[in-house]
């Protein structure tokens, strides 16, 4: 059995990004465009020897009109088929209204939930991330999917979870 990691958050955050941090090639869809992204994406991967798929996500439509439906319907059907999920937030943002709607979902799935502080692309921001504990998903994992800071960090925690 080969385990599925799910990722997903709103757009813009990063999930592409970390996933070709993750599989550490260049595939993965960073030329999202809403309406044009599909749904699930696996990929396979591995870290320390530990193989797993990862799976990207996009659509979720923050100005669709039914936003909080549009919402679900994405983010739960890959939480549906994940063994564990990577809620992805912008750590130079912070925390919106659409990621604690999206918490509120996650809550209620049974799956881990890893939060991870993405765009964390210093230590400034790294220290800034801290605040996102106020989601209530635990200890906040900085990265810089772009850079590769704290990417090696997560992938353990990852293997933790699985
Ligand atoms: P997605 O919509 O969540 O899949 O987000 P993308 O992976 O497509 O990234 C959206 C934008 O954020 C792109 O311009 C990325 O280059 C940028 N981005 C992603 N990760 C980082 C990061 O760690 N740091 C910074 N500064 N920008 C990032
Ligand atoms: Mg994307």
């Amino acid at each position: 059995y080969i385990p599925v990691v799910a990722v997903v958050g709103r757009p813009n955050v990063g999930k592409s990004t970390l996933v070709n941090r993750i599989i550490g090639r260049r595939q993965a869809v960073v030329e999202d465009t809403p309406g044009v992204t599909r749904d699930r994406v696996p990929y396979d991967a591995n870290w320390s020897g530990r193989q797993f798929t990862v799976v990207d996500t996009g659509g979720w439509e923050p100005d669709a009109r039914d936003r909080a439906a549009a919402i679900a319907a994405q983010a739960e059907s890959a939480v549906a088929t994940a063994d564990v999920v990577l809620f992805v937030v912008d750590a130079t943002v912070g925390a919106t209204d659409v990621d604690e709607a999206a918490v509120k979902m996650l809550r209620r799935s049974a799956k881990p939930v890893l939060l991870v502080a993405n765009k964390a692309d210093n230590n400034n921001i790294e220290l800034e991330s801290a605040t996102l504990w106020s989601l209530g998903l635990g200890q906040p994992h900085p990265v810089s999917a772009l850079h590769g800071r704290g990417s090696g960090d997560l992938l353990d925690a990852v293997l933790d979870a699985l």
